[in-house]
């Protein structure tokens, strides 16, 4: 397919002539087709993170006799399997971060773990449900 690109860009770019209606439908499809391959392989590294991060919380609590799992330990977790994104600052962040609490004079530098967009969103989402139905109840 990526054949099929490189000869209709050729003909575009080489030959001043306009596309066929046929050609145009090939570059239009290869186009989605590259498209498409970028959002599986994003869909699939999201996925293989997932697990990794499933996987550790199943073995730190040692499921299904475990106890608690320590907030340090899921964070570290949640970093190692790319979920979490550790993110030198010497500023603190704004909405959605708790590095301020953590760290009194950010002069020196720290580590802020940084959530994913698709993540921040998520929680959005639920919290405006929870308000929702909060709201209904009184
Ligand atoms: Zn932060």
């Amino acid at each position: 397919m990526s054949d099929l690109v490189e000869r209709l860009t050729r003909i575009t770019t080489n030959e001043p002539r306009k596309l066929t209606a046929e050609e145009k439908l090939r570059l239009e499809a290869a186009s989605e087709l590259t498209r498409l391959r970028a959002a599986l392989a994003e869909a699939e590294r999201e996925r293989d993170q997932a697990r990794a991060f499933v996987v550790e919380l199943f073995e730190e609590t040692d499921w299904p006799e475990g106890g608690d799992l320590d907030g340090f330990v899921f964070q570290e977790a949640a970093a190692r399997a790319g979920i979490l994104t550790p993110q030198e600052r010497t500023e603190f962040c704004a909405e959605n971060c708790h590095c301020a609490e953590y760290h009194g004079d950010p002069a020196g530098g720290f580590e802020c773990y940084r959530k994913p967009q698709w993540l921040v969103d998520a929680q959005a989402a639920r919290h405006a449900e929870r308000a929702a139905i909060a709201a209904k109840g009184e």
